[in-house]
């Protein structure tokens, strides 16, 4: 690793104020990770430098025709004060996969590993301390060089940017409105609704500001052909929350090839199992969704995803009006599921899963393999 010089950092007394109330990527660490991909060479070793804007020919093959692709990743303080990233090589796995499926230089995790574990070391100082809040890490992967013709790029620059963070929706949970997507689709199977390319979130815009012109939080995806089944949101995996015979009983739509794998989906999924209630990735219709609402048969619906966690969805709108999910209110599985997330990512339960990745003390050479906590 090689050091430049920090830029102008804050103050002390600036920090602490920045850190007590962080927003949502409002305030940039002001430093960057950097690996680069050249053909012939390959990957260079992260370096960290100062947060800077990229010299971008305006011939750059990414900017034309779209090889760009993105993760988003967090460190936690926990409670003895000490920084871990979660699940980093499960973000630096999906980051190679979305690379591959734009045919973009795939990183190898152990090298994105390093680039995260050396950016948060290096700023380990930016990482809040409260319950949910955390440092938030943008990994970019863009194609850099300048040229007219349609094939893949010869060269790639992945920034990792970093940021104290709330949940993306606040401190207060307020629960999301959402309504399903009539007009436009985001993805068919085939295409690249898996990647997290950002081709995928230009297409989402426009359906999902008409929706929140029209008071919503967000679009609700339905897959592309019969328009029928629940996908997820624009940035968030959905699940749903059901009166089973003995208890509750979750579902969420099955990754086939059209939403993001998402690692908080795949967390809770886990976590549910682990406190005993059924979870299923199974089809969901939004007509079975509408009438669960209005029955009761649907107790629950939540949204999840790296930057906001999870987070109920209190209402549904339809063409007949708007229907309210439960008391509209976030419920007791939603709330025992986002508790149980925060609770391992602060190291306040046992990390069975192996899904903390220490940071403290990491600064300088660290060996990392594979997944999860060194032994
Ligand atoms: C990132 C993302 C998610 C959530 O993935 P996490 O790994 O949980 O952050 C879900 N859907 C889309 C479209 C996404 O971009």
């Amino acid at each position: 690793m090689s050091e430049t010089a920090p830029p102008g950092r804050p103050a002390p007394s600036d920090l602490d104020r920045i850190l007590r109330d962080p927003g949502f990527c409002r305030h940039s660490t002001g430093r960057v990770a950097v690996v680069e991909w050249e053909a012939g060479s390959g990957w260079s070793a992260p370096r960290i430098e100062p947060y800077a804007t990229l010299p971008t020919d305006p011939a750059t093959l990414g900017l034309h025709y779209g090889q760009a692709v993105f993760e988003g990743m967090k460190a936690f303080r926990s409670a003895d004060g000490s920084v871990s990233l979660f699940r980093a090589a499960d973000h630096g796995r999906r980051l190679g996969l979305s690379a591959a499926r734009l045919a973009m230089a795939e990183m190898p995790t152990e090298l994105f590993v390093r680039a995260c574990v050396e950016l948060v070391a290096a700023d380990e100082h930016w990482v809040p301390g409260g319950y949910g809040q955390s440092l938030y890490i943008r990994p970019l992967l863009l194609a850099t060089e300048a040229e007219m013709g349609l094939r893949p790029s010869r060269s790639y620059r992945c920034v990792f940017l970093a940021y104290p963070a709330d949940p993306c929706f606040g401190s207060d949970f307020r629960p999301l409105a959402v309504t399903a997507a009539t007009e436009t689709v985001r993805a068919v199977r085939g295409g690249t609704g898996e990647a997290k390319c950002a081709g995928n979130y230009a297409a989402s815009l426009l359906t999902r500001t008409e929706a929140q012109a029209a008071g919503y939080d967000e679009a609700l995806w339905l897959d592309g052909v019969e328009r029928r089944w629940v996908e997820e949101l624009s940035t968030m995996n959905v699940f749903f929350v059901w009166h089973g015979e003995d208890g509750p009983r979750l579902t969420t739509p099955p990754c086939d090839g059209t939403i993001v794998r998402g690692i908080t989906r795949d967390s809770l999924l886990a976590l549910a199992r682990d406190l005993g209630l059924p979870a299923a990735e199974e089809p969901i219709a939004i007509d079975a969704v509408r009438d669960g609402i209005r029955s009761g048969a649907l107790s629950e619906m939540f949204a999840c995803g790296t930057a906001g966690a999870v987070v109920a969805v209190g209402r549904l709108g339809t063409e007949g009006g708007d229907l309210v999910v439960g008391d509209g209110k976030e419920g007791p599985v939603t709330e025992r599921l986002r508790g149980a997330l925060l609770d391992v990512q602060h190291a306040r339960t046992p990390d069975t899963h192996g899904w903390l990745l220490p940071v403290t003390g990491a600064a300088g050479a660290v060996a990392i393999e594979g997944e999860g906590r060194q032994a």
